[in-house]
Protein backbone atom coordinates (compact mmCIF):
# COMPACT_ATOMS: atom_id res chain seq x y z
CA UNK A 1 0.00 0.00 0.00
CA UNK A 2 2.98 2.32 0.21
CA UNK A 3 3.74 2.20 -3.13
CA UNK A 4 -0.19 3.16 -3.64
CA UNK A 5 0.21 6.21 -1.16
CA UNK A 6 3.41 7.31 -3.01
CA UNK A 7 1.25 7.54 -6.62
CA UNK A 8 -1.79 9.59 -5.04
CA UNK A 9 0.75 11.77 -3.62
CA UNK A 10 2.44 12.32 -6.93
CA UNK A 11 -0.89 13.08 -8.63
CA UNK A 12 -1.38 15.89 -6.33
CA UNK A 13 2.24 17.23 -7.59
CA UNK A 14 1.82 16.41 -11.45
CA UNK A 15 -0.66 17.25 -13.82
CA UNK A 16 -3.48 15.45 -13.93
CA UNK A 17 -4.57 14.93 -17.66
CA UNK A 18 -1.68 12.39 -18.15
CA UNK A 19 -2.81 10.48 -14.70
CA UNK A 20 -5.91 9.45 -16.28
CA UNK A 21 -6.51 6.04 -15.56
CA UNK A 22 -6.33 3.76 -18.41
CA UNK A 23 -9.35 1.83 -19.51
CA UNK A 24 -9.73 -2.08 -20.45
CA UNK A 25 -6.48 -4.10 -20.03
CA UNK A 26 -4.39 -6.60 -22.00
CA UNK A 27 -3.97 -6.35 -26.18
CA UNK A 28 -7.79 -6.27 -26.85
CA UNK A 29 -10.16 -3.99 -27.58
CA UNK A 30 -12.41 -2.85 -30.21
CA UNK A 31 -11.28 -0.94 -33.27
CA UNK A 32 -13.93 0.60 -33.61
CA UNK A 33 -13.33 4.04 -32.69
CA UNK A 34 -10.06 5.05 -34.83
CA UNK A 35 -11.20 8.57 -36.06
CA UNK A 36 -10.24 10.68 -32.96
CA UNK A 37 -8.33 8.44 -30.98
CA UNK A 38 -5.88 10.23 -28.79
CA UNK A 39 -2.26 8.33 -27.18
CA UNK A 40 -2.64 8.12 -23.80
CA UNK A 41 0.21 7.62 -21.52
CA UNK A 42 -0.51 6.44 -17.82
CA UNK A 43 2.33 5.87 -15.27
CA UNK A 44 2.79 4.05 -12.16
CA UNK A 45 6.41 3.34 -9.55
CA UNK A 46 7.16 0.31 -8.81
CA UNK A 47 9.65 -1.56 -6.79
CA UNK A 48 11.48 -4.84 -8.10
CA UNK A 49 12.44 -6.71 -4.87
CA UNK A 50 15.33 -8.51 -5.97
CA UNK A 51 15.96 -12.74 -5.28
CA UNK A 52 19.59 -11.88 -4.08
CA UNK A 53 21.87 -8.81 -2.34
CA UNK A 54 23.02 -7.00 -5.46
CA UNK A 55 26.55 -6.18 -4.76
CA UNK A 56 28.37 -3.96 -7.03
CA UNK A 57 31.29 -1.52 -6.61
CA UNK A 58 31.38 -1.75 -2.41
CA UNK A 59 27.29 -0.85 -3.08
CA UNK A 60 24.73 -3.60 -1.51
CA UNK A 61 20.86 -3.45 -2.41
CA UNK A 62 17.68 -5.35 -2.40
CA UNK A 63 15.93 -3.09 -4.70
CA UNK A 64 15.63 -1.56 -7.58
CA UNK A 65 12.83 1.20 -8.58
CA UNK A 66 11.52 1.20 -11.52
CA UNK A 67 8.41 3.27 -13.51
CA UNK A 68 5.53 1.28 -15.81
CA UNK A 69 4.06 3.02 -18.36
CA UNK A 70 1.15 2.46 -20.19
CA UNK A 71 -0.02 4.33 -23.34
CA UNK A 72 -3.35 3.20 -24.65
CA UNK A 73 -5.06 3.97 -27.92
CA UNK A 74 -8.45 2.82 -29.37
CA UNK A 75 -8.97 -0.14 -26.76
CA UNK A 76 -5.30 -1.09 -27.21
CA UNK A 77 -2.40 -1.01 -24.62
CA UNK A 78 1.03 -0.90 -25.06
CA UNK A 79 3.55 -1.32 -21.82
CA UNK A 80 6.53 0.19 -21.26
CA UNK A 81 9.33 0.31 -18.22
CA UNK A 82 12.34 2.87 -17.07
CA UNK A 83 14.65 0.67 -14.69
CA UNK A 84 16.52 2.98 -12.58
CA UNK A 85 19.80 1.54 -10.70
CA UNK A 86 21.03 3.97 -7.97
CA UNK A 87 24.11 4.19 -9.64
CA UNK A 88 22.32 6.08 -12.55
CA UNK A 89 20.97 9.36 -12.59
CA UNK A 90 17.38 9.09 -13.32
CA UNK A 91 14.77 8.40 -10.31
CA UNK A 92 11.48 7.26 -10.08
CA UNK A 93 10.59 10.91 -9.36
CA UNK A 94 12.35 12.25 -11.88
CA UNK A 95 11.05 9.56 -14.61
CA UNK A 96 7.58 10.74 -13.74
CA UNK A 97 8.39 15.01 -13.89
CA UNK A 98 9.15 14.04 -17.86
CA UNK A 99 6.48 11.66 -18.25
CA UNK A 100 3.84 14.41 -16.64
CA UNK A 101 5.53 16.64 -19.20
CA UNK A 102 5.31 15.39 -22.26
CA UNK A 103 1.80 16.00 -24.35
CA UNK A 104 1.08 12.97 -26.12
CA UNK A 105 -2.17 13.39 -26.59
CA UNK A 106 -1.66 16.00 -29.82
CA UNK A 107 -0.76 13.06 -31.53
CA UNK A 108 -3.35 10.93 -33.35
CA UNK A 109 -1.43 8.06 -34.88
CA UNK A 110 0.77 5.72 -33.21
CA UNK A 111 2.46 5.14 -36.71
CA UNK A 112 4.32 8.25 -36.49
CA UNK A 113 6.27 6.09 -34.20
CA UNK A 114 9.79 8.25 -35.74
CA UNK A 115 7.72 11.75 -35.13
CA UNK A 116 6.91 10.99 -31.56
CA UNK A 117 9.90 9.89 -30.51
CA UNK A 118 11.81 12.87 -32.14
CA UNK A 119 9.02 14.90 -30.26
CA UNK A 120 9.84 12.67 -26.54
CA UNK A 121 13.86 13.24 -27.10
CA UNK A 122 13.50 16.83 -27.98
CA UNK A 123 11.54 18.26 -24.60
CA UNK A 124 14.50 17.58 -22.49
CA UNK A 125 18.00 16.51 -22.91
CA UNK A 126 18.94 13.37 -20.56
CA UNK A 127 15.78 11.63 -18.67
CA UNK A 128 16.98 8.32 -21.25
CA UNK A 129 15.44 5.59 -19.22
CA UNK A 130 12.08 7.68 -18.81
CA UNK A 131 12.21 7.98 -22.71
CA UNK A 132 12.99 4.13 -22.94
CA UNK A 133 9.73 4.12 -21.00
CA UNK A 134 7.32 5.85 -23.48
CA UNK A 135 9.51 4.56 -26.74
CA UNK A 136 8.45 1.03 -25.65
CA UNK A 137 5.16 1.33 -25.02
CA UNK A 138 4.57 2.90 -28.29
CA UNK A 139 6.12 0.20 -30.02
CA UNK A 140 4.17 -2.33 -28.01
CA UNK A 141 1.07 -0.65 -29.17
CA UNK A 142 1.81 -0.50 -32.78
CA UNK A 143 3.16 -4.17 -32.77
CA UNK A 144 -0.46 -4.89 -31.20
CA UNK A 145 -1.92 -2.65 -33.29
CA UNK A 146 -1.39 -4.46 -36.62
CA UNK A 147 -1.19 -8.15 -33.99
CA UNK A 148 2.62 -8.50 -35.14
CA UNK A 149 5.88 -9.34 -32.69
CA UNK A 150 8.31 -6.71 -33.06
CA UNK A 151 10.95 -8.88 -34.37
CA UNK A 152 8.43 -10.03 -37.40
CA UNK A 153 8.02 -6.36 -38.12
CA UNK A 154 11.67 -6.06 -38.42
CA UNK A 155 12.47 -8.75 -40.21
CA UNK A 156 14.17 -10.84 -37.64
CA UNK A 157 14.34 -14.63 -37.56
CA UNK A 158 13.48 -15.44 -33.95
CA UNK A 159 15.56 -18.59 -34.13
CA UNK A 160 18.62 -16.79 -34.37
CA UNK A 161 18.47 -15.16 -30.97
CA UNK A 162 21.40 -15.84 -28.68
CA UNK A 163 22.56 -17.57 -25.59
CA UNK A 164 22.13 -14.94 -22.63
CA UNK A 165 24.88 -14.90 -20.25
CA UNK A 166 24.07 -15.31 -16.81
CA UNK A 167 26.10 -12.76 -14.11
CA UNK A 168 28.28 -14.25 -11.32
CA UNK A 169 29.45 -11.42 -8.85
CA UNK A 170 32.56 -10.90 -7.14
CA UNK A 171 32.06 -13.16 -3.95
CA UNK A 172 33.97 -15.15 -1.72
CA UNK A 173 35.21 -18.78 -3.53
CA UNK A 174 32.09 -21.06 -1.43
CA UNK A 175 29.39 -17.82 -2.76
CA UNK A 176 30.54 -18.08 -6.62
CA UNK A 177 30.89 -21.72 -6.16
CA UNK A 178 27.25 -22.22 -5.50
CA UNK A 179 26.21 -19.83 -8.10
CA UNK A 180 27.75 -21.16 -10.64
CA UNK A 181 25.97 -24.42 -9.97
CA UNK A 182 22.91 -22.80 -9.46
CA UNK A 183 23.27 -21.56 -13.50
CA UNK A 184 23.76 -24.81 -15.11
CA UNK A 185 20.96 -24.00 -17.22
CA UNK A 186 23.37 -21.23 -18.92
CA UNK A 187 26.02 -21.91 -22.03
CA UNK A 188 27.61 -18.59 -21.72
CA UNK A 189 28.40 -16.80 -17.65
CA UNK A 190 29.52 -13.48 -16.93
CA UNK A 191 32.41 -13.20 -14.74
CA UNK A 192 32.85 -9.80 -13.09
CA UNK A 193 36.28 -8.95 -12.52
CA UNK A 194 38.83 -6.17 -11.99
CA UNK A 195 39.76 -6.50 -8.54
CA UNK A 196 43.31 -8.05 -7.12
CA UNK A 197 41.91 -11.71 -7.39
CA UNK A 198 40.77 -11.57 -10.84
CA UNK A 199 42.65 -15.13 -11.52
CA UNK A 200 41.29 -16.56 -8.49
CA UNK A 201 38.24 -15.53 -9.29
CA UNK A 202 38.36 -17.36 -12.52
CA UNK A 203 39.80 -20.39 -11.25
CA UNK A 204 36.82 -20.58 -9.04
CA UNK A 205 34.56 -20.78 -11.72
CA UNK A 206 36.33 -22.50 -13.54
CA UNK A 207 36.34 -25.25 -10.95
CA UNK A 208 32.69 -25.95 -11.32
CA UNK A 209 31.78 -25.14 -14.87
CA UNK A 210 33.82 -25.77 -18.50
CA UNK A 211 31.09 -23.64 -20.01
CA UNK A 212 32.43 -20.48 -21.92
CA UNK A 213 32.80 -17.59 -20.52
CA UNK A 214 32.65 -13.58 -20.90
CA UNK A 215 34.54 -11.13 -18.48
CA UNK A 216 33.15 -7.88 -17.19
CA UNK A 217 35.87 -5.49 -15.89
CA UNK A 218 33.91 -2.75 -15.33
CA UNK A 219 36.74 -0.52 -16.12
CA UNK A 220 38.80 -1.98 -13.56
CA UNK A 221 42.20 -2.18 -15.02
CA UNK A 222 44.40 0.78 -15.43
CA UNK A 223 47.61 -0.76 -16.86
CA UNK A 224 47.41 -1.75 -20.39
CA UNK A 225 50.51 -4.34 -20.67
CA UNK A 226 48.89 -5.82 -17.27
CA UNK A 227 45.83 -5.70 -19.21
CA UNK A 228 46.75 -7.54 -22.36
CA UNK A 229 48.82 -9.83 -20.06
CA UNK A 230 45.17 -10.37 -18.61
CA UNK A 231 43.38 -11.03 -21.79
CA UNK A 232 45.87 -13.67 -23.30
CA UNK A 233 45.58 -15.30 -19.78
CA UNK A 234 41.69 -15.38 -20.02
CA UNK A 235 41.80 -17.08 -23.53
CA UNK A 236 43.16 -20.02 -22.21
CA UNK A 237 40.66 -20.15 -19.64
CA UNK A 238 38.09 -20.27 -22.26
CA UNK A 239 37.22 -16.47 -22.17
CA UNK A 240 35.12 -15.20 -25.35
CA UNK A 241 35.01 -11.55 -24.76
CA UNK A 242 35.71 -8.53 -22.21
CA UNK A 243 33.35 -5.97 -21.77
CA UNK A 244 34.85 -2.38 -20.68
CA UNK A 245 38.61 -3.53 -19.57
CA UNK A 246 39.75 -0.10 -18.77
CA UNK A 247 38.35 3.26 -17.91
CA UNK A 248 36.49 4.75 -20.46
CA UNK A 249 38.65 7.72 -20.63
CA UNK A 250 41.43 6.37 -21.76
CA UNK A 251 40.71 5.87 -25.14
CA UNK A 252 44.34 5.43 -26.65
CA UNK A 253 45.00 2.59 -24.12
CA UNK A 254 41.83 0.66 -25.00
CA UNK A 255 42.39 1.02 -28.78
CA UNK A 256 45.95 -0.49 -28.23
CA UNK A 257 44.51 -2.95 -26.22
CA UNK A 258 41.72 -4.04 -28.29
CA UNK A 259 44.77 -3.97 -31.77
CA UNK A 260 46.50 -6.30 -29.75
CA UNK A 261 43.87 -8.45 -28.37
CA UNK A 262 43.74 -12.45 -29.01
CA UNK A 263 39.43 -11.81 -27.63
CA UNK A 264 37.11 -9.02 -28.42
CA UNK A 265 36.69 -5.36 -26.20
CA UNK A 266 33.10 -4.74 -25.91
CA UNK A 267 32.67 -0.90 -24.90
CA UNK A 268 29.93 -0.72 -22.34
CA UNK A 269 30.19 2.22 -19.89
CA UNK A 270 31.41 4.18 -23.11
CA UNK A 271 28.46 4.00 -25.20
CA UNK A 272 25.62 5.12 -23.67
CA UNK A 273 23.56 7.28 -26.70
CA UNK A 274 23.96 7.11 -30.61
CA UNK A 275 26.48 9.67 -30.48
CA UNK A 276 28.38 8.08 -28.51
CA UNK A 277 28.91 4.70 -31.13
CA UNK A 278 31.02 6.76 -33.69
CA UNK A 279 33.92 8.40 -32.09
CA UNK A 280 34.26 4.40 -30.95
CA UNK A 281 35.68 2.93 -34.73
CA UNK A 282 38.94 1.74 -33.93
CA UNK A 283 38.59 2.02 -30.09
CA UNK A 284 36.66 -1.40 -29.44
CA UNK A 285 35.67 -4.67 -31.33
CA UNK A 286 31.78 -4.39 -30.15
CA UNK A 287 29.57 -1.88 -28.20
CA UNK A 288 27.15 -3.26 -25.37
CA UNK A 289 23.65 -1.99 -25.71
CA UNK A 290 20.91 -1.14 -23.24
CA UNK A 291 17.77 0.67 -24.03
CA UNK A 292 18.14 2.02 -20.61
CA UNK A 293 21.46 3.83 -21.52
CA UNK A 294 20.24 4.84 -25.52
CA UNK A 295 16.83 5.67 -24.42
CA UNK A 296 14.61 2.87 -26.12
CA UNK A 297 14.09 0.50 -29.25
CA UNK A 298 14.12 3.37 -31.73
CA UNK A 299 17.57 4.38 -30.80
CA UNK A 300 19.00 0.86 -29.94
CA UNK A 301 18.09 -0.21 -33.96
CA UNK A 302 20.16 2.92 -34.78
CA UNK A 303 23.16 2.34 -32.88
CA UNK A 304 22.68 -1.53 -34.52
CA UNK A 305 23.04 0.09 -38.02
CA UNK A 306 25.91 2.29 -37.10
CA UNK A 307 27.48 -0.58 -35.23
CA UNK A 308 27.25 -3.04 -38.47
CA UNK A 309 28.06 -0.39 -41.01
CA UNK A 310 31.42 -0.24 -38.83
CA UNK A 311 31.66 -3.71 -38.85
CA UNK A 312 31.79 -4.01 -34.72
CA UNK A 313 30.30 -6.54 -32.47
CA UNK A 314 26.39 -6.30 -31.15
CA UNK A 315 25.62 -7.28 -27.72
CA UNK A 316 22.27 -6.45 -26.05
CA UNK A 317 21.86 -5.99 -22.43
CA UNK A 318 19.75 -5.00 -19.85
CA UNK A 319 19.41 -3.66 -15.82
CA UNK A 320 17.59 -5.46 -13.37
CA UNK A 321 13.87 -4.98 -15.03
CA UNK A 322 10.76 -6.82 -15.44
CA UNK A 323 10.05 -9.08 -17.91
CA UNK A 324 8.46 -5.93 -19.73
CA UNK A 325 11.47 -3.96 -20.54
CA UNK A 326 13.27 -7.31 -20.99
CA UNK A 327 11.64 -8.82 -23.08
CA UNK A 328 11.54 -5.54 -25.72
CA UNK A 329 15.38 -5.36 -25.70
CA UNK A 330 14.56 -9.44 -26.32
CA UNK A 331 13.08 -8.32 -29.83
CA UNK A 332 16.48 -6.79 -30.44
CA UNK A 333 18.62 -9.46 -30.27
CA UNK A 334 18.43 -11.89 -33.08
CA UNK A 335 20.53 -9.32 -34.11
CA UNK A 336 22.98 -9.40 -31.51
CA UNK A 337 26.25 -11.89 -31.19
CA UNK A 338 25.45 -11.88 -27.52
CA UNK A 339 23.00 -11.67 -25.26
CA UNK A 340 23.09 -10.44 -21.41
CA UNK A 341 19.44 -10.47 -20.75
CA UNK A 342 18.83 -11.83 -16.94
CA UNK A 343 17.43 -8.66 -15.43
CA UNK A 344 14.37 -9.99 -15.22
CA UNK A 345 15.55 -13.80 -13.97
CA UNK A 346 16.83 -11.65 -10.55
CA UNK A 347 13.47 -10.01 -9.01
CA UNK A 348 11.16 -12.31 -7.19
CA UNK A 349 7.67 -9.78 -8.26
CA UNK A 350 7.94 -9.76 -12.06
CA UNK A 351 4.32 -8.68 -13.07
CA UNK A 352 4.85 -9.29 -16.38
CA UNK A 353 5.18 -12.89 -18.54
CA UNK A 354 6.99 -12.17 -21.69
CA UNK A 355 10.72 -13.60 -22.97
CA UNK A 356 11.95 -16.74 -21.30
CA UNK A 357 15.08 -18.57 -21.37
CA UNK A 358 15.39 -22.68 -21.91
CA UNK A 359 18.50 -24.42 -22.33
CA UNK A 360 20.52 -21.00 -22.02
CA UNK A 361 18.94 -19.41 -24.99
CA UNK A 362 16.46 -16.19 -25.29
CA UNK A 363 13.17 -17.29 -26.46
CA UNK A 364 10.62 -14.48 -28.17
CA UNK A 365 7.24 -15.48 -27.11
CA UNK A 366 5.27 -15.71 -30.11
CA UNK A 367 2.67 -12.20 -29.34
CA UNK A 368 2.42 -9.09 -30.82
CA UNK A 369 4.41 -5.92 -29.59
CA UNK A 370 7.21 -6.56 -27.01
CA UNK A 371 5.41 -9.62 -26.65
CA UNK A 372 4.27 -9.32 -22.40
CA UNK A 373 1.10 -9.86 -20.99
CA UNK A 374 0.17 -8.48 -17.48
CA UNK A 375 0.29 -11.31 -15.07
CA UNK A 376 -3.26 -11.23 -13.50
CA UNK A 377 -3.83 -11.00 -9.85
CA UNK A 378 -1.14 -7.20 -9.97
CA UNK A 379 -1.73 -4.47 -8.03
CA UNK A 380 -0.04 -2.11 -10.29
CA UNK A 381 -2.69 -1.17 -13.12
CA UNK A 382 -6.60 -2.27 -11.96
MG1 LIG B 1 28.96 -4.03 -18.13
Amino acid sequence: MQKRRDFLKYTGMAAGSFLISATGSGCGGNSSTTSGSKLELTFRPYDLQLKHVFTLAGNSRTTTPVVITQLSYDGFIGYGEASLPPYLEETQDSVMKFLASLDLEQFHDPFLLEEIMDYVFNVAPGNYAAKAAVDIALHDLVGKLVGQPLYRLWGLNPENTPDTSFTIGIDEEDVVRTKVKEAEEYNILKVKLGRENDREMISTVRSVTQVPLCVDVNQGWTDRLLALDMIYWLKEQGVVFVEQPMPKELLDDIAWLTQNSPLPVIADEAVQTREDVLPLYGVYSGINIKLMKCGGLKAAREMVTLANAMKMEIMVGCMTETSCAVSAASQLSPMARWGDLDGNLLISNDIFDGVKVIGGKVILPDRPGIGVNLEPGNQLFE
